[in-house]
């Protein structure tokens, strides 16, 4: 299959690349790995007419610590987080989610901004997004401007990204010693994608867990935090028993959607025994 024609631009810096976003508009996309956005091409189901290829801007790949902040360049590969030593040390949850999305190639070509940017609801990155408490780092004609992940995903493939404005890193706090982490996903057998994923954030203390905060994809139609699980496991012990019955406020004001996949009922029963295996992984690690 073919997409639609389009004009093909380089952009060299993200000014380029802003400024072609405002001259193009609508009709323009930018093209990251292409990962999602041409298998939509060649659908159909996107039709851009400009394409404005940001693969070449050096200031949008990397990873690097800002003070105790981890900032990751939009156009930082999954596989490059997969195998970052500094975020293995400093962030281990997001090695450890690059590493549950898709196949080798989809790794060495897809970025966490293109995958963030995209909003997909299966999508893994954005479970880790909201549990780590990201900041999304947007540049446009105005200026930059901090998205709190909280805030970032509006719903189905929307995020709160204006049109002319880049995703140009992603920032997450170094974890404590304190603080564990775990992914636990439910993948689709053929596309690998989350039918439901959940990322487990905890702060232990003394044996209890005195911070949680739980990321959730694949239910719904966005990403969001599991706030039931959050508030039935802070302050308990992290043995099996509080884990368990916390675990069962997964779904609770979650906008759990039926799809293709699964009924309501089969994905909220997935989202509690998910939830159950990401806190019980995270409480476990060293
Ligand atoms: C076979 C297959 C299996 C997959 N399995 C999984 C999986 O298991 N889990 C998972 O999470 N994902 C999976 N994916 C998706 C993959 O992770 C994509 O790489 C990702 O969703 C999009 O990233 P990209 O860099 O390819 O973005 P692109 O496809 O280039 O762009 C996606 C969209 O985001 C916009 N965009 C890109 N970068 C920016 C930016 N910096 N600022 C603003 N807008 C931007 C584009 O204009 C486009 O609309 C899979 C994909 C395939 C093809």
């Amino acid at each position: 299959m073919y997409p639609a024609q389009f004009e093909y631009h380089k952009a060299g810096t993200v000014k380029e690349a802003v400024d072609l976003l405002a001259k193009y508009k609508d009709d323009a996309k930018l093209l990251a790995g292409g990962h999602s956005l041409l298998p939509a091409m060649k659908l159909r189901l996107a039709q851009p007419k400009h394409l404005i290829d940001i693969g070449k801007v050096a200031a949008l790949a990397g990873i690097k610590e800002d003070g105790g902040t981890l900032v990751i360049g939009a156009m930082t590969t999954h596989y490059a987080i997969e195998s970052s030593a500094l975020l293995k040390s400093k962030c281990p949850l997001l090695p450890e989610v690059a590493g549950h999305i898709g196949d080798p190639m989809v790794r060495n070509m897809g970025t966490i901004g293109g995958s963030l940017a995209h909003a997909d609801p299966a999508a893994d990155w954005p479970a880790a997004a909201v549990a780590l408490g990201a900041e999304m780092v947007a540049e446009g004609p105005k200026g930059k401007r901090t998205i709190k992940a909280d805030d970032f995903f509006k719903g189905l493939l929307t995020t709160a990204l204006a049109e002319n404005e880049i995703l140009t890193e992603i920032r997450v706090p170094a974890a404590a010693p304190n603080v564990k982490s775990a992914y636990a996903k439910f993948p689709h057998p053929a596309s690998r994608f989350a039918v439901v994923g959940v990322a487990a954030v905890v702060t232990v203390d003394g044996g209890k867990i005195s911070k949680a905060s739980i990321g959730i994809t694949g239910a719904g139609t966005k990403a969001s935090r599991a706030k039931g699980v959050e508030a039935a496991i802070t302050g308990k012990s992290a043995d099996a028993a509080s884990i368990q019955a916390a675990a069962e406020k997964a779904a609770e004001g979650v906008d759990v959607q039926a799809d293709l996949q699964g009924s309501v009922e089969y994905k909220q029963h997935l989202l509690r025994v998910f939830a159950k295996r990401a806190m019980e992984a995270a409480a476990a690690k060293k």
